[in-house]
């Protein structure tokens, strides 16, 4: 069976890009991969995608016909896309055994997708038919800002618990900034708390209790530092998706037993 990388990040931290990466190192290394694009609103794709949301929901439309905003109009789209989302599944189990990887990109805003009922519905579409990990996209240079750093991690915890597949931290740009200032933070928590009490943006006292009560959650992180651009990483980041599948095998195996 593929294993599914659904690929989820804050706006601008590099998925449409990473995910062209993976497209790009999927067929070099002769794996196949089959690639879905959920980010109604995108415009030009750097890759082309089996699956597009945009070829079965008009975007625009949906925003202009109901008054919606940009993000309502991305909502309400991928809202009637959940509803088709079962042929989506059945067209990927037709053809899995000719599958290594099924590659999925999410909107800009993560909101969006982590907080809406269709996201919610289509991560489990995959996830109670495939191994599905998410692998969480971090801008590297931004979060050299503690509070940004911290508002990811505290992003991708929710997401962990919320759907509880394995994730992966890609700090990603790692052209632009090393990502070795986060893995001492992430491993040294007085280290994270010293900066972020030094940051006046962020009070300390919420800070705090926010890295205490994430201590356990980002010790057992599995992160990896990679470049969409330059495409360094992806072998590291591949072996993770392949532990993370492991991972879901073990968690999910009673599950799916129960299922079928
Ligand atoms: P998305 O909103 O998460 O899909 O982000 P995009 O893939 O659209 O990328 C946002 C911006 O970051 C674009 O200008 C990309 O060129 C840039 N970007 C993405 N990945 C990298 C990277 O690895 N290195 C550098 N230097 N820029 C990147
Ligand atoms: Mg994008």
């Amino acid at each position: 069976k593929p294993v599914v990388i659904i690929v989820i990040g804050m706006a601008g931290s590099g998925k449409t890009t990473f995910m062209h990466r993976l497209v790009c190192h999927t067929m070099a290394s002769n794996l196949r991969g089959y690639v879905v694009n959920l980010d109604p609103a995108a415009m030009a794709l750097p890759y082309a995608a089996n699956i597009d949301i945009r070829d079965t929901v008009r975007y625009r439309e949906e925003m202009n016909g109901s008054n919606l905003g940009p993000n309502g109009g991305i909502l309400a789209s991928l809202h009637l896309f959940s509803t088709k989302f079962d042929e989506v599944v059945s067209v990927i189990e037709n053809r899995a055994d000719q599958l290594d990887y099924v590659l999925v990109d999410t909107p800009g805003q993560i909101e969006i997708f982590t907080w809406s009922a269709s996201g919610a519905i289509i991560t489990e579409g995959f996830a109670s038919t495939f191994p599905t990990v998410i692998a969480y996209v971090v801008d590297t240079p931004r979060s050299t800002n503690p509070a940004t750093f911290m508002s990811n991690l505290l992003y991708a915890c929710r997401l962990l618990y919320k759907t509880r597949l394995p994730l992966i931290f890609a700090f990603n740009k790692t052209d632009v900034a090393q990502h070795q200032f986060a893995l001492e933070w992430m491993q040294n928590f007085e280290l994270l708390q010293a900066a972020l009490d030094s940051d006046d943006s962020y009070t300390s006292t919420v800070s705090r209790s926010q890295s205490l009560a994430l201590e356990k959650f980002y010790k057992n992180l599995r992160s990896v530092g990679v470049s969409a651009v330059s495409g360094a990483g992806m072998d590291v980041f591949f072996r993770a998706v392949e532990a993370s599948a492991e991972e879901y095998m073990e968690n999910h195996r009673n599950e799916l037993d129960k299922g079928r």
